[in-house]
């Protein structure tokens, strides 16, 4: 097990965010945000597109903790809008990474949509860093992408789920794939204690 303060992220996954955060709450509201919560190194300044660990799975929580409370009642909305910003980012630049490039989903049937994407996410994930332990749950009849190295919630406590950056990413992925948009529920989040996040597909959005 990975400890919590040895716990890293790939510098392109942390791009990416700050890429969407920076689209989604524009350069000021961004800056404001990286000087409140310590990272001012980022200012002006984004991590490069490599796969190298150059950011501590800590710091990146801490931006995630510190947009929500800039933002106050609005930070989880803000959040999950950057999480669907980054998917899309991810989708433009990345797609050879996420194994998406050419990939012809009209044949399949929904749920093999939403199992190909969420597998897809899960092998981005653990081919860019070999700390990730995730996969795809279908244990309770339902499909959810698991994460027990979840970086959004590390070393952080709540008593409710906290990482809706990723809820964001999954909605975009899930809709991506399937064309629909579906509720996605955190049933397990690390910060209430559980031994790993997990994400949920539930019922398609009217
Ligand atoms: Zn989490």
């Amino acid at each position: 097990m990975v400890l919590v303060e040895d716990a890293v992220i790939v510098n392109t996954l942390v791009r990416q965010a700050l890429t969407a955060a920076q689209e989604v709450m524009g350069e000021n509201g961004l800056n404001a945000v990286l000087r409140s919560s310590n990272l001012g190194r980022f200012i002006g300044n984004m991590p490069p597109d490599d796969l190298n660990p150059g950011v501590k799975a800590s710091e990146y929580a801490r931006l995630n903790e510190a947009i929500e409370a800039f933002y106050g009642r609005g930070g989880r909305g803000m959040l999950k809008r950057i999480g669907k910003a980054s998917f899309q980012y991810a989708v433009r630049e990345q797609a050879a990474l996420l194994g998406i490039a050419g990939v012809a989903l009209k044949v399949l049937p929904q749920r093999q949509r939403i199992k190909f994407i969420l597998n897809s996410l899960v092998n981005a994930l653990k081919k860019t860093n070999p700390q990730v332990n995730a996969w795809v749950d279908e244990s309770e009849g339902k499909i959810a992408l698991v994460e027990a190295t979840c970086a959004i919630c590390n070393g952080r406590t709540s008593n409710t789920p906290i990482c809706f950056l990723f809820i964001g990413s999954i909605a975009e992925a899930v809709r991506w794939a399937t064309g629909v948009d579906f509720e996605i529920r955190e049933t397990h989040c690390r910060a209430k204690g559980d031994e790993y996040c997990r994400f949920e597909v539930g019922e398609p959005l009217a």
